[in-house]
């Protein structure tokens, strides 16, 4: 028997209530702050994460996906938004709209991760972009935006990392820094950080290994080493973000995966362990388009792990509104009552009156027993009789008090 994939799963009739819920959250959240939604290939170009997300990142170098098409082409299954929908604002010109222009997207993403819990190699994400601005006001209404879609989720105790890692003018002298410290702990560090310490210094602050735990306690902070204009950007965030009243922790180790990031990085976190950890993250990456062979222009953004979020809303115990169902069943006894099972059951649905159809020849009683499993409202029950004096029984499911209705009409009553 064939098995889905190692890290892959299926989302099954009784998860989508949950999925269907944080997806509309996420629509109206959007709508509330003026995001529009895109949607991006499955697959791209492997030099997109390349150029972006970095060459010595986990994401491309370990986890990403990729492979030679039938054309000889080298592309890759996506493992994160920002790169796609930045490619995409170039690729249509999308400079010439009214700036900063907002999208978001929801979508499945692709990771050679280990699987184990909230982690898994496909996996869904919801984020939005803003692009074209480079104002601090805008970082504090995407973290402002992030914060009130937690809380309409109904999520509660979570923390808000907040860190600013520089910009190209800034962040030369703070990587020497970091380099000069950790050459003192050379002997401790783990194997990753030992290849970390040569191709990406930053990554050794977010190491979990505790042999590494204590180089990172002590390492020189990124925050005292920003040039004037990060530091001014970085203090306007945070009163912007005081004024609106957003609990952030500045977290000075946190500097996030993916290479593109400058100046604003932020995490969002359960405060409980047993949460998963992160549930979404974001920052501004005020070079990746000029990278990517675009015209200079700044953007800041944010994703959310879906998988995780209801991960944690079943964690909590938030309840999540059902999906609407059929309320109608049709049973009937007998093949000249099938026929006319048929025929009423075409007429409700014309109706907009959801309905499921008996089949098959069980007894009246299997099929009310079916009825009941569905969690319908009402059944209508077609017999001889009925049929006769042009009529149906039509039967309450709560209270199984039953009444005889005219066939005709009965769209009207049910409605
Ligand atoms: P990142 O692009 O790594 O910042 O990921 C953004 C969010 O996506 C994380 O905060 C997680 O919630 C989620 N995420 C990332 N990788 C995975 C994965 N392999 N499986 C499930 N969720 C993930």
């Amino acid at each position: 028997m064939y098995r889905a994939p190692r890290g892959t799963s299926d989302i099954l009739p009784e998860e989508q209530n949950y999925w269907s819920y944080v997806k509309q959250k996420a629509a109206d959240i959007c709508r509330l702050y003026g995001y529009e939604r895109i949607d991006i290939p499955a697959f791209e170009d492997a030099g997109l994460f390349t150029r972006s997300v970095g060459e010595g990142t986990d994401i491309v170098e370990k986890e990403m996906y990729t492979f030679e098409d039938r054309g000889g082409n080298r592309l890759a299954l996506i493992p994160e938004g920002t790169a796609s929908i930045c490619r995409a604002y170039t690729e249509h010109g999308m400079h010439n709209l009214s700036q900063p222009v907002k999208l978001y997207y929801i979508s499945a993403f692709f990771r050679y991760d280990r699987p184990q819990a909230g982690r898994y190699r496909q996996y869904h994400q919801f984020g939005f972009e803003a692009i074209g601005s480079d104002d601090p006001a805008l970082d504090a209404e995407v973290i402002d935006m992030v914060w009130q879609f937690y809380g309409s989720l109904g999520l509660k105790k979570l923390s808000l990392g907040l860190n600013s890692i520089g910009c190209p003018a800034c962040r030369p002298g703070y990587l020497s820094a970091l380099k000069e410290h950790y050459a003192g702990y050379a002997g401790e560090l783990c194997p990753d950080c030992k290849v970390r310490l040569e191709k990406n210094p930053m990554r050794l602050l977010d190491c979990k290994q505790p042999s590494c735990q204590t180089a990172a306690d002590s390492a020189p902070r990124s925050a005292d080493y920003l040039c004037a204009d990060c530091e001014e950007h970085f203090a306007r965030l945070k009163r912007y973000l005081s004024l609106l009243g957003i609990p952030f922790k500045v977290n000075h180790r946190m500097v996030r995966g993916l290479d593109y990031y400058t100046r604003t990085v932020f995490e969002v976190e359960p405060e409980e362990e047993s949460g998963q950890s992160s549930l979404g993250g974001g920052g501004r990456y005020d070079g990746l388009i000029e990278g990517l062979g675009g015209r200079p222009t700044p953007g800041v953004g944010f994703a959310a792990g879906i998988e995780r979020i209801i991960f944690n809303l079943k964690n909590q115990n938030i309840a999540v509104p059902p999906l609407e169902r059929p309320q109608v069943f049709i049973a009937y006894i007998g093949d000249e009552a099938r026929e006319e099972a048929i025929k009423l059951a075409a007429r409700l649905r014309q109706n907009g009156i959801g309905v499921v159809q008996a089949v098959g020849s069980r007894s009246l009683k299997a099929q009310l027993r079916q009825a009941n499993t569905l969690g319908v409202r009402h059944t209508v029950i077609i017999g001889d009789e009925e049929i006769k004096t042009g009529t149906v029984i039509l039967r309450d499911m709560t209270t199984a008090q039953q009444e005889t209705v005219p066939f005709d009409g009965l769209e009207r009553l049910l409605k």
